[in-house]
């Protein structure tokens, strides 16, 4: 029995972790940004190695007793180096957040000028929105998509930095469902002088399995999460490819002081013991299968919305995600999400571009298939789940919401989550 020792010792985390387990075994997660790790990436992180303080990096550490964990650390440098084909990484960003955190204090004085995806067009609050630290202790400006197409408007966004003159560009989303030209965007950045940061959070596991071009011979500096489409513990990997250096031979050493001291204390080496498990993880064959059929099951589910008269942003998907567009179905983001949740489907309300309605009741909602193609999910399934949604955002009434939380049941027995 799993967690035994929990159940003696505190019964009442014990039951709640229990009731996660029991709610996430009878769902469809949904929501893009999520995934379900395997037992061997959780067992590296309730490993002992949590109880160690190891601040500094390999071999300069200011705590003595590091000798394994200078190990752990080394293999799992290694391994994203390797994966990413880049020369230098940094794994000790706590999370995706903290990680970009570090970009910003590695290559920008305080008000200096950032240039990002906007948060309402599906960029990162991390990307310079004005809430955020990056918005806040930076100055921001923003590029996005054409209303038309909801693409992002590449001619836009260099008419926009060439005006603003940036020194430092994000490309990357959280709600962008097509390919990202990275490419483009460098040569943007060249023409004002930029460092280029791909922070590919959510694309990274579509990057590993060749799913979305990767940033690598592009992007000066790459940022990813390490939880989302890669499949891993919640952290993060901070990179400086080739050209990076080639700008700036000392970004290596200006990442690793903006993280420590600069940012963090004790790297939480358990988190990177299971960031180097979901690594080798990642760089087996069966991964490259997985990012496959991420994508297909994505597109499969999509050509069934639309079947349905869902009205998707951009007509459609490159990756794990989708964005609807709900105002033909009269039915906010909010609504949408909460029925669907009492159907068993988890997803997100989000902002579509140019919405007329605020951010906290969108007229949207994004959805992707990481998590159910963990599971094993493919083209019936998608078929299937296009229909529960439809039925549910059409009819909104407590019979179909019940009986489409049976089949969804039904169909997630089907496909048992133990890994
Ligand atoms: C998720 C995400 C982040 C932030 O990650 P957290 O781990 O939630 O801090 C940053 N950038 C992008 C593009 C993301 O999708």
């Amino acid at each position: 029995m799993k967690h035994k020792n929990l159940q003696n010792q505190d019964c009442k985390v014990y039951e709640i972790i229990k009731n996660e387990e029991e709610r996430r075994k009878d769902t469809l997660e949904m929501i893009p940004s999520e995934n379900h790790t395997s037992s061997a990436v959780l067992e590296a992180l309730s490993s002992i190695l949590s109880d160690k303080y190891a601040e500094g990096y390999p071999g300069k550490r200011y705590y003595g007793g590091n000798q394994y964990i200078d190990e752990i650390e080394i293999l799992c440098q290694e391994r994203a180096k390797e994966l990413f084909k880049v020369p230098f990484v940094n794994v000790q960003g706590y999370s995706g957040s903290p990680a970009n955190m570090a970009v910003y204090f590695a290559v920008l004085n305080p008000g200096e000028k950032v240039m990002g995806m906007s948060l309402t067009d599906g960029g990162h609050l991390t990307h310079g929105w004005r809430v955020n630290f990056s918005g806040t202790y930076y100055n921001s400006v923003f590029y996005g998509v054409n209303e038309e197409t909801g693409l992002i408007d590449y001619d836009k966004v260099e008419e926009i930095a060439k005006r603003e003159k940036p020194k430092l560009i994000f490309a990357g989303a959280t709600a962008y469902p097509r390919l990202i030209d990275f490419k483009r965007f460098r040569e943007i950045a060249d023409s004002v002088g930029a460092y280029l940061c791909a922070d590919i959070s959510h694309i990274s596991g579509l990057v590993i399995a060749g799913e979305h071009p990767s940033p690598a011979p592009f992007a000066h500096l790459i940022t990813t999460t390490t939880h989302k489409t890669l499949r891993g513990p919640r952290g993060a990997i901070i990179m400086v490819t080739e050209s990076g250096i080639a700008k700036d031979e000392s970004l290596p050493e200006k990442i690793n002081r903006a993280v420590f001291p600069g940012l963090q204390g004790g790297p939480h080496e358990n988190q990177i013991a299971g960031i180097a498990v979901c690594l080798k993880e990642a760089a087996s064959p069966t991964f490259i299968d997985y990012g496959k059929r991420v994508v297909e099951n994505c597109q499969k589910l999509a050509e069934e919305m639309k079947k349905r008269d869902f009205n998707l942003v951009s007509d459609g998907t490159d990756n794990h995600l989708i964005l609807a567009d709900l105002r033909n179905k009269e039915i906010s983001g909010k609504e949408a999400q909460n029925l669907l949740e009492k159907a068993g489907i988890t997803l997100n309300k989000n902002a579509i571009p140019f919405d007329p309605n605020p951010p906290a009741n969108p007229s949207g909602i994004r959805l992707g298939t990481p998590a159910i193609t963990t599971r094993g999910m493919g083209e019936e399934e998608m078929i299937e789940i296009a229909s529960f949604i439809s039925q549910v955002v059409t009819e909104r009434d407590e019979g179909t919401v019940a009986k489409i939380r049976e089949k969804v049941k039904k169909m997630c027995n089907k496909f048992p989550l133990s890994r």
